[in-house]
């Protein structure tokens, strides 16, 4: 496909940042194909545009990109085949990750600096993806009704002394079923089912439609725990720093909290694929990994950063080092166990 082409494809899209123009940095055709990649990201602007500004100062490479839920942009990916823009795709979660994969959507890349910088258990076991910031799916408690010692692991919140005083965000949202597909992954189904039938039994309200909400609900006492990712609470904190919540850090006698990533992989129709590998691994490397963590109060996936001081006030802890792989591979089967115990 030629560059003419390609960037008529571009602009010809509904969603492009292009449309607003002030986003990118101007709108004019490009000179060469070499110095411009296109990123489809389900990460949203502000968390990105920062790091993507920096990379382009440092190495002149331009950057376009267009922001959507991941589902749109996969479906997108796919329908356009080899005649997509876009270099690299971009999202949450290992579920959506693994299925870019699956979908045939991803080219692998052989990358010693990706594999160097970035845990096995954080990248496909096929080299087309990587993760790049980490968050843990971990217990926030009410500090004025619950004591830490009270709590232990996911599945001691399926026991009867928690009869409706857990809250859960929806089961419709990929976070829980990344969760439940690695409970799977780690239990086995029937167990799996019998403690997320145990959580469902226990709920004290319906399921909240995101982490936010099910927090909120716990501060205000409708229920005393719940299950959120880190970077939720991380923003409520920021804006209410005496909130009555704090972290507690389940399974730690065994296999550890539950960690998912954010993360990109090389597409395979990329226009240009050497430029868009260049991105990939400098936001793997020290700088941009503290940044891109930072950002959003996540964990870099770099061992070598620390993760910022308001994150690391939450405490170390042992994360489930089985690859977030298997929230993906598993998530079917999640769903359909979510569904049996009736978790909505
Ligand atoms: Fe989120």
């Amino acid at each position: 496909m030629s560059v003419k082409k390609s960037w008529r494809a571009v602009i010809g899209w509904p969603l492009i940042v292009c449309a607003s123009a002030l986003l990118f940095t101007g709108c004019s055709q490009p000179e060469s194909d070499a110095e411009v990649i296109t990123v489809y990201t389900a990460r949203n602007e502000q968390l990105i545009k920062p790091l993507f500004d920096r990379f382009q100062a440092e190495t002149g490479i331009e950057i376009r990109y267009i922001t959507d839920n991941a589902g749109p942009l996969l479906a997108r990916l796919k329908a356009e085949g080899k005649n997509t823009p876009a270099d690299l795709f971009l999202t949450v979660d290992a579920g959506f990750l693994w299925q870019a994969s699956e979908e045939g959507v991803l080219a692998p890349l052989d990358s010693p600096i990706l594999k160097a910088n970035i845990p096995a258990s954080l990248r496909s076991s096929k080299d087309d993806w990587f993760g790049l910031s980490l968050r843990a799916r971990t217990i926030i408690y009410a500090t004025d009704r619950v004591q830490p010692g009270e709590l232990s692991t996911y599945e001691a919140l399926a026991e009867p002394e928690w009869n409706g005083r857990i809250c859960l965000r929806t089961a419709k949202k990929v976070y829980n079923q990344s969760l439940v597909a690695t409970m799977i992954k780690s239990l086995g189904e029937p167990e799996t089912e019998r403690i997320v039938g145990g959580w469902v039994k226990n709920l004290a309200t319906p399921p909240y439609s995101n982490d936010i909400q099910s927090m909120e609900a716990v501060a205000a006492g409708q229920c005393d725990v719940t299950i959120v990712n880190t970077y939720y609470f991380g923003r409520l904190q920021k804006d209410n720093p005496d909130i009555n919540l704090a972290v507690f850090w389940p399974n730690q006698s065994d296999r550890g909290v539950h960690i998912n990533v954010s993360g990109a992989g090389l597409t395979k129709y990329a226009k240009n694929p050497a430029a868009a590998r260049q991105l990939l691994e400098w936001l793997s490397e020290p700088e941009a990994q503290y940044l891109f963590a930072e950002a959003n109060e996540e964990y870099p996936v770099n061992p070598a950063v620390e993760p910022s001081a308001e994150v690391k006030a939450w405490g170390d802890f042992k994360a489930d080092n089985i690859n977030v792989e298997a929230a993906g591979r598993l998530q079917a089967e999640a769903i359909k166990l979510m569904d049996r115990v009736g978790y909505q």
